[in-house]
Parts: C-alpha cells; sequence; structure tokens
C-alpha cells in the first residue's frame, strides 16, 4: 500500500469542461472559497461536444413555451435562463446570444384549447408573453397560413423575449472569467479521465493520459459518460444509458395533423428538429 501522501491535492476536480462543467466553475470561481481547482477535458478546447452549435438547438429554455413542464419544473427553469441571460448581457462579449422570438404553436382544437389555458395559468409570470391568433400569425410566420383552411383553429403563444445561446462560447467565456478570478485554476485540455477510485486517505484519485489527480471533491459534468464514472464509485447501479433519438414533441403533436401542409403542429417552434441524446433511465433487473 502506498502510504506517501500526495503532493498536489485539489479542493475539486471538474470532469468535462461542456456548459454544465465550466458554468459550475464559473459559479465557485466567482462566489466561493474553493480555490485549487481543475477543470479536465478529453478534447482539445471547451465545449465539443453537446455543447457546440452545431450539436444542439441553441435555445436557452425559460419554460414559457415548453408545454410539457410542470409549473415547479417551469419556474426553476426560468430562474436558470434569467441567471443565463443575465450573464450573456453583462458579459458584454460578441457572439454568445443572438435575442429572437418563441413560439409555440397550436392548430387542432384541443391544442388551441390547451394553448389557451396555458396562457392564462403563468401569464404572470411572462409578462413578454403574448396569445395571438391567425391574423397575427400570418403576418409573422405567412408561410404556416398559406393555403390554410381558415375555419381550422389555430393560436400561438409567442414572445419576442428568446434567446438562442451559442454555450460553447459562452463555455469559453465562464472559463476566462474564471481564470481571470481565479488564476490558480488548472484548465487541461486532452486530459482524458480513465478511472476513478478513493484512496486510504478518503481523496478521489483520478487517473487520466496525462497522470494522476488527487482531489478532495470530483464533480463529473462528462454528459452520460458521468455515470460510468458514479458506478466506479458505487452510485446510480440502478441506471443505465440508453440512447435514442427523438422529436421534442409528442408524435400527436409533431405529424401533419391536418389535410394542409402547412399546418405543422410544432410542439416547441424554436426546437422543432429532432433532437438525438442520451437519456439515463433506471435499469430493468
Ligand atoms: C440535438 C440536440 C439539441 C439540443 N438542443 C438544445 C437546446 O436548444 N437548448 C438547450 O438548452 N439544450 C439543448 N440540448 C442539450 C444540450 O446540448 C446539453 O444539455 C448540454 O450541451 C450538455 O452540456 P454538458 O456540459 O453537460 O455536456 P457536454 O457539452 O457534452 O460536455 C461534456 C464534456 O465532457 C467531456 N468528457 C467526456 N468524457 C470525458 C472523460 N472521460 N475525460 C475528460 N473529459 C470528458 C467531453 O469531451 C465534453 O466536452 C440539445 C442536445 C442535443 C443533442
Amino acid at each position: 500500500m502506498n502510504t506517501q501522501k500526495p503532493s498536489v491535492i485539489y479542493d475539486l476536480v471538474i470532469v468535462g469542461a461542456g456548459i454544465t462543467g465550466t458554468s459550475l466553475l464559473y459559479a465557485l470561481s466567482k462566489a466561493s472559497n474553493v480555490r485549487k481547482i481543475a477543470i479536465l477535458e478529453k478534447y482539445s478546447g471547451v465545449a465539443l461536444v453537446n455543447s457546440h452549435p452545431l450539436n444542439n438547438s441553441q435555445t436557452s429554455h425559460d419554460g414559457s413555451t415548453e408545454t410539457n413542464y410542470n409549473d415547479q419544473h417551469m419556474l426553476e427553469v426560468q430562474r436558470a435562463a434569467k441567471l443565463l441571460r443575465g450573464y450573456v448581457e453583462r458579459s458584454g462579449k460578441p457572439g454568445l446570444f443572438k435575442k429572437t422570438h418563441r413560439m409555440v404553436l397550436g392548430v387542432i382544437e384541443t391544442e388551441v384549447v390547451m394553448l389557451r389555458m396555458r396562457f392564462e395559468m403563468i401569464k404572470n409570470h411572462y409578462p413578454d408573453l403574448k396569445l395571438i391568433g391567425p391574423k397575427e400569425l400570418a403576418v409573422i410566420e405567412p408561410k404556416i397560413m398559406e393555403g390554410r383552411n381558415p375555419n381550422k383553429p389555430v393560436c400561438a403563444l409567442i414572445s419576442t423575449e428568446g434567446y438562442a445561446v451559442n454555450y460553447q462560447a459562452t463555455s469559453q467565456s465562464f472559463l476566462n472569467d474564471s481564470q481571470t478570478a481565479n488564476p490558480d485554476i488548472n484548465f487541461s485540455p486532452l486530459t482524458e479521465v480513465q478511472k476513478v477510485s478513493r484512496d486510504e486517505y478518503g481523496y478521489y484519485v483520478i487517473e487520466t493520459n496525462r497522470g494522476k489527480f488527487v482531489t478532495k471533491f470530483v464533480e463529473f459534468a462528462a454528459g452520460p459518460y458521468s455515470l460510468k464514472f458514479a458506478h466506479a464509485l458505487g452510485y446510480g447501479k440502478e441506471f443505465t444509458i440508453l440512447s435514442f433519438s427523438f422529436c421534442s414533441c409528442s408524435s400527436d403533436f409533431f405529424l401533419p395533423s391536418s389535410s394542409s401542409p402547412s399546418s405543422f403542429s410544432l410542439f416547441s417552434y424554436c426546437s422543432w428538429v429532432s433532437d438525438g441524446f442520451s437519456s439515463i433511465l433506471p435499469e430493468k433487473s
């Protein structure tokens, strides 16, 4: 058994420099006394996987047009969105975000009724949100109304306060601002974590292609790979990864819902393209 105490012991090692890892780094650098931090990333720079702008739809979700959120989740997401939007606006750096409109569209009776009810329920939380009908839609999105049977019900919730966020540029900005606040931060690109264990002192020993990192705490922000490391430490054994692709809407909502080809029912106007992702689900025994 190796009884020598390691020479460098980090307070925290963050594994993964996407938007999750870098935003945690930023929060700790600005609002905590945790100083000795390393952030390990297997690729050559930040946010080259899910947080890369080509790999996600760049929507800053705020709960207003996500009709699949319950009230509690909606308000949690709104609070987080305000923090993110505040950061990208205050930073004054170019290329972090773009203001855009957000819309959720209802094209059959049940959807229209549902959106009207939703609007009444949430309008006090989202003063920027408007409920619009066919006339305003024809101006804002003429293609939706072109050739559409005027007797078919249609409405939309719309906000001009939507944000498209470049999560890669924002990750880079989080890293830069963190290093300015705390020059001791060790950002280590091209460093792939291969194994994690605990030593006889209770420290986490993280083995990488660039040697070992020893730390009091470790945060895995490595996307779905995080579960593999959680398992190695004895956590989350009841979970497994199921890879699949999906549309960000139920099939009822996504399929053309009338004879008119222009009446696509988009569950979330901003991200209607198919999303491919991995989800953590309880494992069947
Ligand atoms: C098609 C699609 C569309 C999406 N649209 C949206 C959207 O519109 N709005 C939205 O908010 N979200 C969207 N998402 C989700 C969003 O992209 C992710 O939730 C987010 O980018 C995850 O960030 P992350 O930092 O957790 O993961 P990542 O950005 O994947 O970062 C994980 C990092 O960990 C590193 N890593 C992994 N394993 C190791 C290892 N062993 N050692 C060292 N480093 C390691 C990776 O290289 C990577 O850099 C979308 C996702 C997809 C797939």
